[in-house]
């Protein structure tokens, strides 16, 4: 164990990896993540129409997917751009749920609309852009529904775990941590994937941790390998954009699979979850409590 780690993490005290407290399931709908599983969570950026949901949904189950995504309430960097479908977006993920078993995460963007979407969701996203929205944080806290906590685009990880800590001291432990990139100066890509991250994070936090190379990439061709690299370090699954005609996207086309790049990626990962599950356990020794929270 890095000493260094000790001193920065073990303060969060409800996320901290502890002898007591190794390792935490979170279960969305009947799905566990943080288990045995590598658990993938795919689907559009935005849900657009029926049609494109409902298409989406059923390729990304036969492909093996087991948790469908879609923004109902999308937070754009332009304010001209598509915002989401709203409620309408909410009923028909819901419907979507119905057809085909998947469970349903969704990003929550306001305090206001936790308890709208906690109605239809299965996993509630929060966003790089919230992930420091304490008000909405709290809120969470007692949204009866597991959280999906995407570290924010210049945040740290203790800035993140900090995060999770607000969530856990608000009544809610089911949390689910999410590298999706970070800035960094590269602009060969949207975001820089910290890698490192998953194995640090699964270190110091006995949380479950996934990887979203979509958002990291901001390529299609780039995100089956970071998907690789996913399972190989160790992260507990991931959340990838597909949509039925990435070129006709509302949000997110260029970093976004096609069914069959999906199903691909999912056949292409099968040697490297193998690698995954012989290398398990691997994530050091405990934190050991240094100070209250800070
Ligand atoms: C998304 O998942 O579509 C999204 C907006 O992600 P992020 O908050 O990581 O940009
Ligand atoms: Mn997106």
């Amino acid at each position: 164990m890095n000493p260094k780690w000790n001193g920065q993490f073990s303060c969060f005290d409800l996320v901290a990896k502890t002898d007591e407290h190794v390792r935490s399931i979170v279960c969305a709908g009947d799905v566990e993540i943080g288990g045995h599983d590598f658990v993938v969570m795919a689907g559009p950026c935005a849900v657009e129409s029926e049609r494109q949901l409902l298409q989406t949904a059923e390729a990304v189950a036969a492909a093996g997917a087991r948790i469908l995504r879609g923004g109902a309430y999308k937070p754009r960097s332009s304010p001209y751009a598509f915002q989401g479908l709203g409620v309408e977006g909410l009923k028909i993920l819901r419907k979507a749920r119905e057809e085909t078993g998947l469970a349903i995460v969704t990003e929550v963007m306001s305090e206001q609309d936790v308890d709208l979407i906690a109605e239809y969701a299965d996993m509630m996203q929060v966003g790089t852009r919230s992930m420091e929205n304490y008000a909405l944080l709290e809120k969470l806290g007692g949204c009866g529904r597991p959280v999906l906590l995407k570290r924010g685009m210049t945040a740290t990880l203790e800035e993140l775990l900090r995060s999770a800590q607000v969530i856990a001291m608000n009544g809610n432990p089911h949390i689910v941590l999410c590298e999706r990139g970070i800035r960094t100066f590269e602009t060969a890509t949207r975001n820089t994937l910290d890698i490192a991250a998953v194995p640090v994070l699964k270190t110091v936090s006995h949380l479950p941790v996934i990887v979203d190379p979509s958002h990291a990439a901001g390529v299609r061709s780039l995100v089956p390998v970071l998907a690789r690299a996913a399972a190989v370090v160790g992260a507990d699954g991931l959340l990838v954009e597909v949509h039925p005609s990435p070129d006709q996207a509302m949000s997110d086309g260029a970093q976004s699979l096609t069914f069959g790049g999906f199903s691909e990626m999912m056949d292409d990962l099968q040697p490297y979850l193998a690698i995954r599950a012989a290398g398990q356990p691997r994530f050091g020794p405990r934190l050991v409590a240094v100070g209250g929270p800070g």
